[in-house]
């Protein structure tokens, strides 16, 4: 009997807002059991080559992958690049674009907490001083550390997270581009975390129904911590549009104990597993 494949399709590390080095995250997949590993950095493709490097001497399969912030009806939504090729100049540049957005967004976000009486400056250089794309993990983990709050949580609560004084909305490039950016570098665009987004079902079913007709094919069914209900309401929702279906644990951080790497309910066999494909 062969061994079941463990996949994990959503990982962040360093390079964007995750704890590990692309080195350490797929040694720790290696450890966890994983077998196909794809390394989905929000806004970078910084660290694949390293991630690559180190698959092939860890007998893990890795997946180029990226996590792309885009806009829809004035909400943030991330589309993973599954399988994309990190050496497409087009998608180089289209992320680096991405990537800009940030560091303006960041300075624009410390601007704020500048005028609600917190050093704003220092932030900014606090968050620039840490590896990895900023994002507003970063800026979270440098208030903690300058003792402005007590936990991250906290952070989002007080003050980045939505209708919060120093929330700034960006202007991501609209959800049709981004599925197109992905298609365009050969990737399969897969919607991240459905059931995360603040919507209601309604609008929920507008957003899959306008990612479908830009192009996206996938939908992580398995995300994260979710419990069986949420992957039963995910799987339910790509048989309905047709989406084949993803497992990506989004693991940041081995100290978030509740989101290990490779920790995954299975797919549901109703759904198309989107690496079928790939002959895996
Ligand atoms: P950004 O992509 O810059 O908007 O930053 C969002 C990132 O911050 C997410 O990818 C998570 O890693 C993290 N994050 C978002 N909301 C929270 C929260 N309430 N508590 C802790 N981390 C969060
Ligand atoms: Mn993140
Ligand atoms: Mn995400
Ligand atoms: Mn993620």
């Amino acid at each position: 009997m062969t061994a079941e494949r463990v996949f994990d399709l959503h990982t962040h590390s360093n390079c964007s807002d995750g704890a590990l080095s692309p080195t350490a995250l797929v040694a720790r997949a290696a450890a966890a059991g994983v077998s196909v590993l794809a390394l989905t950095d929000h806004d970078t493709l910084a660290g694949l080559p390293e991630a690559h490097a180190a698959a092939g001497s860890a007998a893990i399969s890795l997946v180029p992958g990226v996590e792309l912030s885009a806009s829809w009806r004035a909400q943030s939504i991330h589309v993973l690049g599954l399988w994309i090729d990190p050496a497409c100049r087009e998608l180089q540049d289209r992320v680096s674009s991405q990537a800009q957005r940030r560091s303006d967004r960041m300075r624009a976000i410390c601007t704020r907490l500048g005028k609600l009486g917190l050093p704003g400056d220092e932030l900014l250089a606090a968050v620039q001083a840490q590896p990895g794309v900023p994002t507003r993990a970063h800026l979270a983990a440098a208030l903690v550390a300058g003792g402005h709050v007590e936990r991250t949580d906290d952070a989002f609560r007080k003050y980045l997270g939505k209708g919060r004084p120093a929330q700034v909305p960006t202007d991501w490039p609209p959800l049709a581009a981004i599925v197109a950016w992905i298609r365009d570098s050969g990737g399969v665009p897969c919607l991240a975390h459905p059931v995360r987004y603040a919507l209601s079902s309604g609008a929920r079913r507008g957003l899959l129904s306008d990612f479908a007709a830009a192009g996206g094919t996938a939908l992580e069914v398995v995300s994260g911590a979710n419990g069986a209900h949420h992957v039963e309401a995910a799987a339910m929702m790509a048989v309905k549009f047709g989406f084949t279906g993803s497992i990506g644990s989004d693991f940041h951080d081995p100290a978030h104990t509740w989101n290990p790497l490779g920790r995954s309910l299975k797919l549901p066999d109703c759904v198309v597993p989107v690496w079928r494909a790939y002959g895996l």
